[in-house]
């Protein structure tokens, strides 16, 4: 889920709302293209696509949170003379990664949208609620941002760029009235293969974590891993999540040893160490709660021990200085794994 509020707040928060402000193409791989947050942009608020491509059929994978991104991508695949879109995927309900579905279709009728079971069920019966939920996020931070520059809270000189944000907010929330989110026809609740001519992928349920429904694909051939938002460059997003089920699905996933993980949210980086540092992260929380939890065993007393986050995460804490999120920002992360575990 993004944090689409976080407007107006830290230096790199979301400062462009046009598709292609937001969105680069970035070519990973042979065959693998990308459309991945610029830098201009907070990763955590706008989540990436991914298309891979053989020499019949491409599969594209989430389709952004609205119409006129995915028509970006329409256009782009057409332009590049990439064969025929067969599938869609949906690695999960948010908002973010499904409103672009109904343009990827209409211009695609025949493609399969695909997603776990628990995925569809959600979107048959949160659909519009889901658009509706956007499209006030969108009209919120319009009103934020215009509030703000009315009570001189906004230097002179940024003025401009954020009231150019707050009218694309509302044009993008503008594009969400009516918007009905289509059901995902086909389903994958552990595995399927899907070939694109001289390509095969791996499209798999790794198990309950950030929703019910994830699902990741896997290019064995290139290496490429789309991690959905089993991945960030951020704290994971817990709310909802089942924190011990995540740790077992980055398990599952490392096990594929990819040679490069794209994050939803998040920059290209030609390696694993974010899939890594994550691991890293959910399993020590894990110890740490078992801890607790057999401490108090042994006094016959409920758990009500103080976590010590420095000396229970240690370095760790530092696993993610390479994507922009600082020690303490880490260990908040870290303190609220364990207080989930702990069942707060
Ligand atoms: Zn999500």
């Amino acid at each position: 889920m993004a944090c689409g509020i976080c407007v107006l707040t830290g230096a790199n928060a979301a400062v462009a709302q046009a598709p292609e402000e937001i969105w680069e193409e970035v070519e990973i791989a042979q065959g693998v293209l990308a459309f991945v947050t610029t830098e201009a942009v907070a990763p955590s608020s706008y989540a990436n696509t991914i298309v891979f491509y053989g020499s019949e059929a491409s599969v594209v994978v989430d389709t952004q949170d609205r119409p006129a991104a995915a028509e970006r991508i329409s256009h782009s695949l057409r332009d590049r003379g990439l064969p025929p879109v067969r599938w869609i995927v949906n690695t999960h309900w948010h908002a973010d990664h499904t409103l672009g579905n109904s343009t990827l279709l209409q211009r695609w009728p025949s493609a399969t949208l695909l997603a776990h079971p628990a995925t569809r069920d959600s979107i048959r019966v949160g659909g519009d609620r889901h658009v509706a939920e956007q499209r006030e996020r969108l009209l919120g931070r319009a009103t934020r941002i215009e509030e703000a520059v009315a009570a001189g809270q906004v230097a002179e000189e940024a003025v401009p760029r954020w009231e150019s944000v707050a009218a694309e907010s509302r044009v993008a929330a503008e594009e969400l009235v009516a918007l009905r989110i289509p059901v995902p026809s086909g389903v994958v609740a552990d595995t399927l293969r899907i070939d694109l001519g001289g390509r095969e992928l791996l499209i798999l349920h790794p198990g309950v974590a950030h929703t019910e429904g994830d699902l990741v694909v896997w290019d064995a051939g290139s290496g490429v891993l789309a991690a959905g938002d089993l991945l960030e460059e951020a704290p994971l997003w817990i709310e909802g999540a089942d924190v011990r089920g995540w740790a077992q699905a980055l398990e599952r996933l490392a096990e594929l040893r990819p040679r490069e993980v794209l994050p939803s949210h998040g920059r290209v980086r030609g390696d694993a160490r974010l899939l890594d540092a994550h691991l890293a992260l959910l399993r020590r929380a894990a110890e740490v709660a078992d801890g607790f939890a057999s401490s108090a065993a042994t006094r016959g007393a409920p758990g009500s021990e103080e976590l010590n986050v420095e000396s229970a995460f240690g370095e760790l804490l530092d696993r993610l200085e390479t994507y922009g999120v600082g020690r303490e920002a880490v260990g908040i992360y870290a303190a609220q794994l364990v207080e989930r575990l702990r069942g707060g």
